[in-house]
Formats: C-alpha cells, structure tokens, sequence
C-alpha cells in the first residue's frame, strides 16, 4: 500500500491506498517487520512504516518513505498500535508486595489503613513512576481509578494528572470514590471514606478543570465510584446522573469476586449485575472492572447494554478466583473487552505486555487452545481498549487521522531465534516484554528502552521515601 499526502486533519478522510507518499512528516517510524494496523480490515504491512505529523498518523506504507525530522528505527522489530490500560489503581505502588497472600475482602481490609498516608506528593510519585513502567512495556494510555481520599490529603487527581503530563502519557483518571464505611455496613473505615456531597461536588470540579472532550485529548475524566460494598446506591445513581450532564464516562468494579454475590444479595436482595442495573448504570457510557461472575443471562444484559469490560488476567489470578473472566462469551455478546494490570498487590507488575500474554493463557485454560489466539488479544489490548473508553477510532490503531500512538517490539535475540512464521504470534509466544520505542502523540516516551522524561531516577528515590512512611517502616 503506499500512503497519503495531506495535513493530518484530513488524513482520515483519505482512503489508504494510491497515494503518494508525505512529503515530510515531523516522526518516522522505519523498517518493521510487520506493522500491524489493527484497522477495520486488519491491515498488516511487512516491511512497513509509520508517518506521524502533528501527533496523528499521516500515514502507513510500504516502499518509498517521506522524509521526517525524527526517525526510529524498527528493524527487526513488531509494530503495534500503543497499548491501553483500562484499569489501575497508580498510587497501590506506594504498598507493593504488601499483604500478597489472602482473599480480596482480606486484602482490602488490611490495606486500607495502610493508605490513609496517601498525601499529593505520593499520587504524583506513584503516577509517574507507575506510567513510566507502562510506557516500558508498550502502553500508551492509561486509566487510573483513585478511590482513596483520606481527610486533608490534598488534590490528588491533579497531582497524578500533572505527573502524567510530565511522562507524556495519554491519560484518563476517574475520580474514584468510597461513602460506605464499616459503620454503614461497608468495607473500609471512617478514615478514607467521603460523604456523597462532597463527592459529587468534586467530581463537577474534576470535569470542569481536567476533561478535555476534544479529539485526540490527552486527559480525560470518568466518574468511578469504587464499588457495590463500599459507596452507598445513592451515590451510584447521583453520579451517573452527574456522568449523564456531564457527558463523560463511569466506571467501577464489578463482579470480581464471589464475596460481592454474597454481598449484594444479603445487602440489597440482588445479585450485583441486577444492582448495577437498579441504580442506573447499566449503559454504554460504562465500562467496569473484572466481571468475573456474570451467569449467561447477566453477559447478555451487559452485550446489549454495550458496557465494557476491563480484563485484568493477573490480577484474578494473585487473588486465586475460583472462576475465569468469561471473556470470549462476553466478546461474543458484544462488550468490548479491554485489558487493565489493575493496582499493585493484586498484581506487583504493571506491564499490559504481561496482561496480553497472560490474557492468551487464561483464556486457553478455560476454552481450549483456538479460544483465543495472539491476534484477538492484541484487538483487546488496542481497538478494544479504545472503545471501553469510548475513544474507538481515535486512539488504538494506525489508521490516517488516528493518534500518533504506538509501540516498537523487539523480535531479536536467543528469544527469538527460530521464530519466523508470525510475528504477532511470536509478540506474545516468545516475549519480548518490553517495548524498543513507546511513542504517544508522535512522542517518543520510550527510545531505545529507556523513558524519556527527565527525572526518573530522582522520582524513584522520592517515591522509596514515601513508600518507606506510608508502610510504616524506618528508613
Ligand atoms: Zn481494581
């Protein structure tokens, strides 16, 4: 295919095929292996390039090249949209490995004390440490769900937004929330839980200083009430009113743990779809955590719905579910299934890389071994991702007038001897964890393995400092 000679704002009109090359573009990515386009019709390009101008792809090719101000060099290498992580939790780092043996409701109960010395300073540390190591491994856009707000903590979310802006990643926090403690019959105590008030109104403030609406934004803000057990029904139905007017998106957990069914049925006589559904959620502005526990007819309420499901493979599997995400029925059914790493302790790595492969392996432990092959996870990982955040067409994939987002995989070394018959199947068969160059917005936030920003090993040495307080421990 050659490739088309237009501004970038027109770029998508244009149809891929019998154009000219650009004549100059601002960043050129060069001599893939394969770039793999994740477009409608599964574009893959051997030998292909990617032409970034005005941080949206310009074009995709093969043969003659246009000239750009900056080149990255991909022999040798897979070429992918940029990864999306649809769920996290960025400030769990500050308590990583910390309880990692024991239940959900036993993990949760034990850590939230923990996170009461969550303060500005450690939601920016954590957020910049945590999407640098997204970045590493391939990631272009993350979510974060910041459900803690211990009583004079400060401004959280704009610390983590600031850090995002400084590592350079596309980023969508969710002002995140919990109004049910122990004395409401909740889960967590009276120390980081807020009134629904003060929720809200600060929801309003997050929208009206933060959310960008405007394509190819680089921040976004969703209203996320942290789950059924911990915020009252009352609070879950004001903010998806609020989300509603607002126009922007909802998330929480949802049925991620055999503990919550047992929960929803003793506390409001539902199982947790059904409540989900009662206060208003059940809606294709949302995409929700785990959905573990669905029955058949609960997946077909949520495919019609069009709500999204974020699959975090690690995640259930260090909390030892009984059960697999029922992913390839939910696809089935219509959701779109995006990947997430989710936070820190429920699982230590925060690596989509990690999550895809571990995703492929999951789904073949439950559905044998054509359940769900290479190319259907990189879909999740990408396109997917992208429609859970109600970004499709704009974010994961390499189309004209998409955003300039992608990542440059490695296929070289003793890992990759021997591995020539598919390069996407190797991407996630033989490794390579690890992203050569992680590009957002026609940035590179990753050349050649190693994060661009300025500062990263003085945030490291921040974040050990806050980590050792909010722990507990001597320095
Ligand atoms: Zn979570």
């Amino acid at each position: 295919m050659d490739a088309v000679d237009r501004d970038a704002s027109e770029a998508s009109l244009l149809a891929s095929s019998d154009r000219k090359a650009p004549s100059s573009a601002d960043l050129l990515v060069r001599g893939a292996t394969l770039v793999v386009t994740c477009d409608d019709a599964g574009t893959e390009l051997a030998g292909g390039w990617v032409a970034v101008r005005n941080g949206v792809i310009a074009a995709v090719g093969t043969g003659p090249e246009p000239e750009a101000a900056e080149v990255l060099d991909a022999t040798g290498c897979l070429v992918t949209p940029g990864l999306v992580n649809t769920h996290h939790h960025l400030y769990q780092n500050l308590t990583r490995g910390l309880f990692p043996d024991g239940t959900l409701f036993e993990w949760l109960t034990g850590l939230y004390p923990v996170w009461e010395g969550l303060d500005e300073e450690g939601a920016y540390l954590s957020a910049w440490a945590g999407l640098a190591e997204l970045a590493l491994s391939g990631c272009t856009t993350s979510t974060d769900h910041l459900y803690v707000a211990p009583t004079g903590a400060g401004d959280l979310w704009a610390a983590e937004i600031r850090a995002a802006g400084e590592v350079g990643m596309r980023f969508h926090p969710t002002r995140g929330s919990m109004t049910r403690s122990v004395k409401d019959g909740g889960l967590p105590p009276d120390s980081v839980v807020q009134d629904d008030d003060e929720v809200l109104a600060d929801s309003q403030r997050l929208v009206e200083a933060f959310h960008d609406p405007s394509p190819h934004a680089m921040v976004r803000v969703a209203l996320a009430p942290c789950s059924p057990f911990s915020v009252s029904p009352e609070l879950m139905r004001a903010t998806a009113e609020l989300a509603e007017r607002l126009d922007v998106r909802l998330h929480t957990h949802l049925a991620e743990d055999a503990d919550e069914d047992t929960y929803c049925l003793e506390t409001f006589g539902r199982r947790p779809v059904d409540q989900f559904a009662e206060v208003g959620w059940l809606t294709d502005r949302a995409w929700v955590a785990h959905c573990i526990f669905p029955d058949d007819a609960e997946i077909a309420r949520l495919g019609a719905a069009g709500v999204g499901v974020a699959h975090c493979p690690s995640s259930n599997s260090v909390l030892g579910n009984t059960r697999i995400c029922p992913v390839t029925d939910l696809r089935a059914a219509g959701v779109p299934v995006g990947l997430g790493c989710d936070g820190s302790s429920s699982n230590d790595m925060a690596s989509l890389w990690v999550e895809s492969r571990h995703a492929m392996l999951l789904g073949r432990v439950r559905g044998g071994p054509t359940a769900v092959a290479a190319r259907d996870v990189l879909t999740m990982a990408t396109r997917d991702g992208a429609r859970c955040l109600g970004r499709d067409g704009e974010i994961g994939q390499l189309t004209p007038g998409a955003a300039a987002d992608l990542a440059v995989w490695p296929q070289t070394g003793p890992a990759f001897a021997g591995a020539l018959a598919d390069p996407v199947a190797a991407w996630l068969r033989c490794g390579p964890t690890l992203a050569r160059h992680t590009v957002v917005a026609g940035r590179p936030v990753v050349r050649d393995g190693v994060v661009t920003a300025p500062g990263l090993d003085d945030v490291l040495v921040r974040h050990r400092g806050v980590a050792t307080r909010v722990q507990g421990l001597a320095r």
